[in-house]
């Protein structure tokens, strides 16, 4: 059994927690909490141990009534690999205490690539991660694009690639960040960040992208447009292409799926836990390839596409596992139907 911490305990941390409890090769050795909240209990309900984040909170947790085992290092200690799920550049902040008790961890896509040096989307570079001591799962945006451009890529190579991000401005729970009544570029100044984010983990191939938030909470929605190398590229060939990638489903607008809002409520029937969507939605009428340029829609749910890949990059960084048996151990366990 890996022994596994989960340090930060919120949108990205507690669904982590979950999919490591779920494998039958790992297990959960304790979640590290800020404060004695709702996501506190719910830890303590789930039967996983709470470490304070350090001696401050350790007694804000002893007021509230809860019994910590410790604070954050002690957990650090307990573990072999810890999934660093803290908001932005706190991981980074972070990395001195597992460098110095000698830990693996993952880092998420809010720290920089520099972090880690290896940035994981499994079924891109998943032996790039093999045995090393640090991997970055990069951010939801970037997995997608990842997945979708690898097997675009494969099947037909990639000249170039131009990405428009519409980016869900919060995520469900997080009432203070809105709702906003606006469409606000993110940022103003060009390229976004999200295409030098791909080429962390796909150096090859050029991409360039804009992106801007959009009053919505549960998706963000990509427009790809991509040149591609090989003349004789059909629509045909890429929808196939994606029929046989893991991690990515075909959505029809013909069938009723609009807009997000379908994907989700399709995510919901799936019956799994909080109704994640781990696959990125790609709308197979959109696909159109226009003298050589391949142009599609594709859906991110947020909150839920990097989850698999936190347990992957744990099986990487632990060493002893190939790609395709990890993924195919991950998706079974969460549910992911290819
Ligand atoms: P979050 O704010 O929901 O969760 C972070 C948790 O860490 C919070 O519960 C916070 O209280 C806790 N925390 C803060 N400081 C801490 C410390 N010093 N020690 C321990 N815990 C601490 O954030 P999130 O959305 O889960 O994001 C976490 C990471 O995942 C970020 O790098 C983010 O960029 C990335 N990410 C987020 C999303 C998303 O849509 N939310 C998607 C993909 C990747």
């Amino acid at each position: 059994m890996i022994r596994v911490a989960v340090n930060g305990y919120g949108v990205i941390g507690r669904r982590v927690a979950d999919a490591v409890a779920a494998q039958e090769d790992m297990q959960i050795v304790g979640v590290v909490k800020t404060k004695p909240d709702y996501k506190a209990r719910l830890a303590v309900e789930k039967g996983f141990k709470i470490y304070a984040s350090d001696d401050k909170s350790s007694e804000a947790f002893r007021k509230a009534g809860y019994q910590v085992s410790g604070v954050g290092k002690d957990l650090v200690k307990e573990a072999e690999i810890v999934v660093d799920a803290c908001p932005e550049d706190v991981g980074a902040r972070n990395k001195a205490t597992y460098e110095q008790l000698g830990k693996k961890a993952i880092f998420q896509g809010g720290e920089e690539h520099d972090v880690a040096g290896v940035s994981f989307v499994a079924q891109c570079d998943f032996d790039q991660a093999v045995g090393k001591r640090y991997a970055r799962v990069v951010s939801c945006n970037t997995t997608g694009l990842c997945r979708v451009l690898n097997a675009v890529d494969k099947a037909y190579g990639i000249q170039k690639a131009r990405v428009i991000l519409a980016r869900r401005a919060a995520d469900p729970e997080e009432s203070s960040k809105g709702p906003i009544d606006a469409v606000v570029l993110d940022p103003v100044t060009l390229p976004s960040h999200h295409g030098a984010d791909v080429m962390t983990v796909l150096p090859h191939i050029n991409v360039v992208s804009m992106a801007y938030k959009v009053p919505t909470t549960h998706m963000h929605l990509h427009s790809l447009i991509v040149s591609l190398k090989d003349g004789g590229a059909t629509e045909d060939g890429v929808k196939e292409a994606f029929e046989g990638t893991t991690r990515l489903l075909l959505f029809e607008g013909k069938e009723g799926f609009k807009s997000t809002a379908q994907v989700m409520d399709y995510a919901r029937e799936l019956k799994r836990s909080r109704s994640d969507l781990f696959e990125v939605a790609v709308w197979k009428d959109s696909i159109k390839i226009v003298d050589g340029e391949l142009c599609l829609f594709a859906g991110v749910h947020q909150e839920a596409i990097v989850v698999p890949e936190n347990v992957d990059a744990i099986r990487a960084l632990h060493g002893g596992y190939s790609a395709s048996d990890s993924i195919r151990t991950t998706n079974k366990s969460l549910g992911i139907i290819k």
